[in-house]
């Protein structure tokens, strides 16, 4: 089983795409941002693809995804991790550090309709962990943290989520334990992504410290991009993919990613040097407190 990357003097952000699709305007916000922030102090920007769920992720969507960043000069420094193949590390992680705290589960969709969380029906039952899917208890107390632009956080991952599947039935790693074990074994110090997974972080923290990985130094959860009818943009309502075929089209997406990031307009340039104008500018204030960052489409 790898042990933790402790490098802590550098910081280490990253960018975890699930390649379910292309990349969008919002998928683009976040990368613009976790790139220019950690540049901005120094650090390494990761890329992980988070492909866990092989039905839904393609290897031709993350290739296309590495396409784009790479058009768009965001170039993520060392090797790109995919996760589709670390199961076993995922797995050894659950079976060594998480025996006491985890167990099988046979509830249906059906058994369960209703509960906003797990009711525990299978905790004590001592179901074979094989072809069952396994839970986790997350703790039952607060878990407080700061999230440098949304404040102060405060939740009980038990009463919110309760105990959340990490592994499927059919042998699938939840995204859940996947994040939570590749943050704290490459060593993430810093992380910047979408609002959309604040009501995960206190139990991501949690997990974190029951596996034993070095906790996260610094949280940022960023305003989201909506569509015209006020949803987060997503490959699930159809977000449109952004097109990084031509240099002129990289420089007007870099355009468009930093204004809606709010940030001061760089001068037009080749994709590299708009993004370490990007940098030197890079401030986080007009997205402190922000749900929305614009609309579009
Ligand atoms: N893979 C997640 C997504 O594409 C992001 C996870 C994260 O940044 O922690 O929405």
């Amino acid at each position: 089983m790898p042990s933790p990357l402790i490098n802590s003097e550098i910081p280490i952000g990253r960018f975890a795409p699930s390649p379910t699709g292309e990349l969008h305007l919002g998928s683009l916000t976040t990368a613009l941002a976790s790139y220019c922030h950690i540049k901005s102090l120094g650090g390494r920007w990761l890329l992980r693809m988070e492909d866990t769920d092989t039905q839904r992720c393609k290897p031709e969507f993350s290739q296309q995804i590495l396409r784009d960043l790479d058009n768009l000069g965001l170039h993520h420094d060392g090797e790109v991790i995919y996760q589709s193949q670390r199961q076993a590390i995922y797995d050894d992680y659950l079976h060594d550090k998480l025996a006491d705290t985890a167990y099988a589960c046979e509830c249906s969709r059906k058994d369960l309709a209703g509960f906003n969380v797990y009711p525990r029906f299978c905790l004590g039952k001592g179901l074979t962990w094989i072809g069952h899917k396994i839970r986790v208890q997350l703790p039952d107390r607060d878990v407080t943290f700061l999230d440098n632009l949304q404040g102060w956080q405060s939740v009980n991952p038990q009463q919110t989520l309760g105990d959340v599947v990490l592994k499927r039935a059919d042998g699938i790693i939840n995204y859940f334990l996947a994040v939570s074990v590749d943050d704290g074994l490459q060593g993430v110090t810093h992380i910047m992504r979408g609002l959309d997974i604040l009501p995960l972080t206190t139990a991501q923290i949690a997990l974190m410290d029951m596996l034993d990985l070095p906790a996260v130094r610094s949280w940022h959860h960023l305003p989201l991009v909506q569509n015209a009818y006020g949803q987060k943009l997503s490959k699930q309502n159809l977000a449109q993919p952004i097109d990084t075929g031509s240099v002129q089209k990289c420089q007007a997406l870099i355009q468009h990613g930093l204004g809606l990031l709010k940030q001061p307009p760089v001068e037009m340039d080749t994709p590299e040097r708009m993004l370490v104008q990007a940098v030197v500018q890079w401030d986080e204030t007009p997205l402190k407190g922000q749900a929305v960052l614009g609309r579009t489409g």
